[in-house]
């Protein structure tokens, strides 16, 4: 089947809200897990590779995203997306930014722009400036986010120092009028220099007007939502061949796990709401620090695989803080993920077989703990979080890849309830 759609994502939940929101059309959609191999072949029409460069020093974050570009061009991709969070997760040295550059440069694309609007999810962007509901995005919870702390709203102001040329912006007012008026304000932006241009959506229609109106696009780059239009738009254009295909039937083993690693504030209230449903442990990164991991994998071997079980170090902004000024911010949050990483080795092989992961750093360490490669994407939980599928020797496994501020409150128990119901 022909690849007309290369993806890169900054992070492993990112992918899987990308992935979720492609395959709503029913074509197939792949999702990698790391740079593939260079004689892995494409899948599927829409091939989705997840690295984990979010918070990686730039350098190295540019050298994986152009490998992942070179292996989706090898592979025949003609369109390229470049998917980042939903809330601009970056710093001033990047990574967005720095990745769009030379992705750019690359694939010969001469402007692009910068969209990470979901409206379904409440993120929108009005005027250049992105809200988390009805919250300025430096108001919302991610001022506090223990990696990426964004404390301007103004996506213009965050890119600029990302980037080596000017940071253009095409207003919702623009984008009202339509595909034709868009495409007009990208041209003259690009007459006058302006190669990044963040362009405002409040509502799926405004991501409709900006997908077909950046169609001619070698690079565009958003979040998840900005890519919802494009397999209905290529399919108008003639450009998917083939059929699309039916939801993955799957039947997974038995055992279920949920390891939580964000601290945002849904998912300290998913936490809560499922702590008096399961049994379950706290990791303090303190505890981690003196005296490993071992007391946690102790504690869930002594539980049985079927009962519901929780293992977190999801805490409060305060509670971070104090482990970060003890340990690091890095240490820290590098202890935690190779805790929750180490553990879901361990519950594999105990024969666990379901797992909610809530965290994209979280994540990208647990499906690299499980040598997962590849993923094929199930029913969707939430907007933005399908189930995911991968076979592990004889069985499947079945993972739900949450980043921190997605699903609703009750999203743990909803999530297992789902693959029961299947
Ligand atoms: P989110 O999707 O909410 O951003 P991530 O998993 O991407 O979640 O990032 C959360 C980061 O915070 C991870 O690096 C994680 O290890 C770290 N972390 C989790 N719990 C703690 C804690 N109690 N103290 C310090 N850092 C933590």
């Amino acid at each position: 089947m022909p690849i007309r759609f290369g993806a890169i994502a900054d992070d492993f939940t990112g992918a899987t809200d990308l992935a979720a929101l492609l395959s709503r059309s029913g074509w197939p959609v792949s999702l990698r897990l790391g740079l593939p191999n260079p004689d892995d072949e494409p899948v599927a029409p829409f091939e989705i590779i997840a690295l984990k460069i979010r918070t990686i020093p730039v350098e190295k974050a540019v050298e994986k995203a152009l490998a992942a570009a070179q292996w989706l061009e090898q592979a025949g991709a003609k369109r390229f997306y470049w998917k980042y969070c939903s809330t601009f997760d970056s710093t001033p040295k990047g990574n967005i930014g720095p990745v769009s550059e030379a992705l750019m440069q690359r694939l010969g694309a001469s402007q692009t722009i910068y969209c990470p609007a979901f409206p379904e999810n409440g993120r929108s962007v009005f005027m250049g400036h992105l809200f988390v509901g009805e919250q300025p995005l430096d108001e919302s919870p991610m001022k506090d986010h223990p990696l990426t702390p964004m404390r301007d709203s103004s996506l213009v102001r965050l890119l600029s120092p990302q980037v080596s040329s000017p940071v253009g912006l095409a207003n919702r007012l623009v984008v009202a009028k339509g595909v034709q008026a868009l495409r007009e304000r990208l041209d003259t932006l690009k007459t006058e220099g302006v190669l990044h241009v963040v362009v405002d959506a409040v509502a799926d229609d405004d991501l409709t007007v900006t997908a077909e109106a950046t169609m001619g696009f070698r690079l565009v780059t958003g979040g998840s939502a900005l890519a919802m239009p494009l397999p209905k738009l290529l399919a108008d254009a003639g450009e998917l061949s083939g059929s699309r295909g039916q939801e993955t039937q799957v039947r997974v083993g038995e055992g279920q796990l949920v390891l939580s690693g964000s601290c945002s504030a849904m998912t300290r209230r998913q936490v809560a709401r499922y702590l008096p449903a399961a049994k379950s442990h706290r990791l303090d990164p303190l505890a981690l620090a003196e005296q490993g991991v071992e007391p946690a994998l102790d504690w869930l071997r002594d539980i049985p695989i079927e009962e519901a079980k929780l293992i977190y170090a999801t805490a409060e902004p305060d509670e971070v803080r104090h482990y970060q000024q003890a340990l690091g911010v890095e240490k820290s949050g590098a202890l935690v993920e190779e805790a929750l990483a180490r553990i879901a080795q361990e519950a594999a092989k105990l024969g666990i077989s379901r797992f909610v992961v809530a965290g994209g750093e979280t994540s990208g360490a647990v499906v690299n703990a499980l040598g997962v490669r590849q993923l094929s994407i199930g029913k969707e939980i939430a907007p933005g979080v399908p189930w995911t599928f991968t076979n592990s020797g004889d069985r499947t496994i079945a993972l739900a890849l949450k980043s921190g501020n997605f699903g609703a409150e009750d999203f743990f128990a909803q999530a297992l309830s789902l693959l029961e119901a299947s």
